[in-house]
């Protein structure tokens, strides 16, 4: 048998062998749609009708140097595949970029987690565009004609942050699913309902799914990551899988009074020419607290400004192509 080390050098190739082998022993029925994709379903004559299973999607490694999901998802599946019958949801897994995850960067022509819509015709050539067709098919036909399904994009964040987990949620607030986070040791929910080119702004927004963004600590190299900050979160996601929605919800009601904090998106920083420029040093952390009327970058004639409250910074970074997203500012709930 393989070693959970060599499991996970593996999978983060998106070689699920292993998998495969022992869920299909266990009866369910396996498919590999496109490379680095595992689909992991019961057969429809063993689901009870009425009471239809969760359809789980997590996606790993979109940026090919946040290594710690990858690693997280070998080790619970890894578990899981000792008592494959024990799987409660059906289950779909993609490993996002298996090319720059093997060259250890964070993409090889452009940010992948930008691609998630039809209108990228700029972009249409970069070996990621590719790969976002492929990953927003799969994810659809996963997902068509369900009613439950959930989407978790497992990230790492480049910077330090205030909140060392925090995902960002698209669509309506969904208060279960913030409890979701909560429970999951997540210290920070983004609100944004504006549609974005994200992959969990796609599934919730064209395919009907609970999605999110989880940032979870920082970028390292696989095999080296810390799991032990995120034992909340590993334990929340095997308790999905082996669980379910169901009695997660229940066991989420009874829980103390939730610690998570709440955000919502107030302005998206674009990148419209070279001349974009942060009026904060590249340390600056995530959820970093900026005053009222401050002013945050300027890019030519256009000034981006702290409204009536205070703003808090995600995800700077001046160094992205034109055209694209180089921060978020969000507010308090
Ligand atoms: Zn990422």
């Amino acid at each position: 048998m393989q070693t959970q080390t060599e499991f996970c050098t593996d999978f983060a190739k998106g070689d699920f062998s292993s998998l495969v082998a022992s869920f299909e022993l266990a009866g369910f029925e396996v498919q590999q749609p496109i490379e680095g994709a595992l689909q992991v379903c019961a057969k429809r004559t063993d689901v009870i009708i009425g009471e239809e299973r969760l359809r789980l999607f997590i996606s790993v490694g979109v940026h090919g140097d946040e290594t710690a999901p990858i690693e997280m998802m070998a080790q619970l599946l890894y578990q899981l595949a000792q008592t494959p019958q024990a799987l409660a949801v059906d289950l779909l897994i993609t490993i996002g970029n298996i090319g720059a995850i093997a060259q250890a960067k964070r993409f090889i022509d452009v940010d992948l987690n930008r691609l998630f819509t039809p209108q990228r015709q700029q972009f249409n050539d970069t070996h990621e565009a590719a790969r976002a067709d492929q990953l927003m098919q799969v994810s659809q036909q996963f997902f068509a004609a369900h009613a439950h399904k959930w989407h978790l994009d497992l990230h790492t964040a480049i910077r330090a942050s205030f909140y060392p987990t925090f995902a960002i949620v698209p669509g309506a607030h969904n208060p279960d699913f913030i409890a979701w986070l909560d429970q999951a040791g997540i210290d920070a929910a983004v609100l944004n309902p504006q549609v974005s080119v994200t992959f969990s702004s796609y599934t919730c927004q064209h395919l009907g799914a609970v999605s999110c963004t989880a940032e979870l600590g920082r970028v390292g190299e696989l095999g080296k990551n810390d799991l032990t900050q995120f034992v909340r979160t590993q334990a929340a996601l095997d308790s999905l899988l082996r669980a379910g929605l169901v009695r997660t919800a229940a066991k989420a009601e009874t829980a103390t009074s939730p610690s998570i904090l709440v955000f919502r998106v107030a302005q998206e920083m674009i990148k419209r020419s070279e001349a974009f420029q942060l009026s904060f040093d590249g340390s600056t952390q995530n959820f970093t607290q900026f005053a009222p009327n401050t002013v945050i970058a300027t890019d030519g004639e256009h000034r981006y400004v702290v409204g009536p409250e205070p703003e808090y910074v995600l995800f700077p970074n001046q160094n992205v192509r034109v055209g694209l997203r180089a921060g978020l500012l969000v507010v308090r709930v």
